[in-house]
């Protein structure tokens, strides 16, 4: 039954970190459909199933040419039978029923309003959902008591809620930039996460700063962050000092996928002066709220902070699963540990460490898995 052109996709490798993944490809609707699945499964904390339909994702990210009948996909890795069973009724349909019905769910919808607050995971959403509240203005009628990130993620949700443009990337990029030569010159920074993968908006701005002088970084965030919110740029911040050194467990270990950098999680007002495309702020406003991130680390685990927080977390997930399971060495956003030699590997590069574990290089616009 099969043509020969049905055949035409060779078989991809099957973790996310063997293969390309461009921003752009080629089966769309497909993947929106896995997405619905995956976002739903994640939000009713079901991870392993929300990984599974993610992988399928990715899977399809990575396909050279548009899929028109589930036969093509034949000996590709990744597919499990539920996600195949949803590409055959997009395919024959159009749509997939199961698709259809989550996205219309109460639930589905409350949830992702809920999370959609800074500084609300799908826990407290779900506790908030069963109490019948099920929008953000529901939650400010509840009376219930935020924290102070919740307070700022409701004050802030429709600015917040909005995507943040490279442009505006940049323009943050460039008060961080003031901000971090002020207070420690030398020191240096880069846009990592989604925009460093090319992509051309995200839900937040993520930076990591380091200095060519080890030692040299400890303290900065704090300074950075005083001089930032001395000049009016935060609306919020949240401070974590580097846990890295004191950690009892051994650095190749962090608990989950966690790293124990010095990082803030903030808020920034972004105004007109600053960002010339501010369309997107409402009416005679002349600001908007930006979520961004700001990660220390010290000069010899760049690389490894580099790799760690470009992401996508798929292909992060992808990376550590790979080393774990195929290299028996364990990966985190500090360093390789190599369990047969019972060391630690050291690496100045991202494309050292690709080699260290045995992976042709992917750069940061093939990570987007
Ligand atoms: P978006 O464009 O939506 O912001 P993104 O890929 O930049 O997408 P982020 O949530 O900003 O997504 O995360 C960027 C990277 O930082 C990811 O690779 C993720 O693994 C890493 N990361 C985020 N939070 C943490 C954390 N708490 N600890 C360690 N790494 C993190
Ligand atoms: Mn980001
Ligand atoms: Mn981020």
């Amino acid at each position: 039954l099969c043509g020969a052109d049905e055949l035409a996709v060779v078989s991809l490798p099957s973790y996310a970190c063997q293969r390309h993944t461009p921003l752009l490809h080629h089966n769309t609707v497909l993947i929106d459909a896995l997405s619905i699945l995956a976002e739903n499964a994640e939000l009713s904390e079901n991870e392993g199933r929300g990984v599974a339909f993610r992988r399928a994702g990715a899977l399809l990210k990575s396909l050279p040419q548009e899929i028109r009948r589930v036969e093509q996909l034949r000996g590709q890795p990744c597919l499990g039978d539920h996600s195949l069973r949803v590409i055959k009724e997009v395919l024959e349909d159009g749509v997939c029923c199961e698709v259809e019905t989550t996205k219309e769910s109460r639930q589905f919808k409350a949830m992702k309003a809920l999370t959609g607050i800074f500084g609300v995971g799908a826990k407290t959403a779900d506790r908030w959902f069963r109490e019948g509240i099920h929008t953000p203005s529901d939650l400010q009628r509840s009376g219930h008591n935020l924290n102070r990130a919740q307070r700022a993620g409701v004050q802030y949700y429709d600015d917040l809620n909005q995507p943040v443009r490279k442009a505006e990337a940049d323009a943050i990029g460039l008060i961080v930039e003031k901000a971090v030569s002020e207070v420690l010159p030398g020191a240096k920074i880069t846009l990592i996460g989604g925009f460093r993968r090319g992509k051309e908006t995200g839900h937040d701005v993520d930076f990591l700063i380091t200095h060519p002088e080890e030692g040299r970084e400890e303290g900065l965030m704090a300074k950075v962050v005083s001089w930032l919110e001395a000049q009016g740029f935060l609306l919020y911040h949240k401070t974590t000092r580097n846990s890295y050194l004191e950690s009892k467990d051994g650095p190749a270990r962090p608990p989950s996928n966690m790293d124990r950098f010095e990082r803030c999680f903030s808020i920034f007002r972004l105004t007109r002066e600053e960002s010339s495309m501010l369309s997107q702020c409402s009416g005679s406003r002349s600001w908007m709220a930006v979520r961004v991130d700001m990660v220390v680390s010290p000069y010899s685990q760049f690389a490894f902070a580099l790799l760690g927080w470009t992401g996508s977390k798929l292909f992060e997930r992808e990376l550590r699963r790979w080393a774990v399971h195929e290299r028996a060495m364990t990966l985190s956003s500090h360093t390789l540990y190599d369990s047969t030699k019972r060391q630690y590997l050291r690496a100045n590069s991202e494309e050292e460490i690709f080699a260290l574990l045995g992976l042709e290089y992917i750069p940061p616009c093939g990570r987007n898995a």
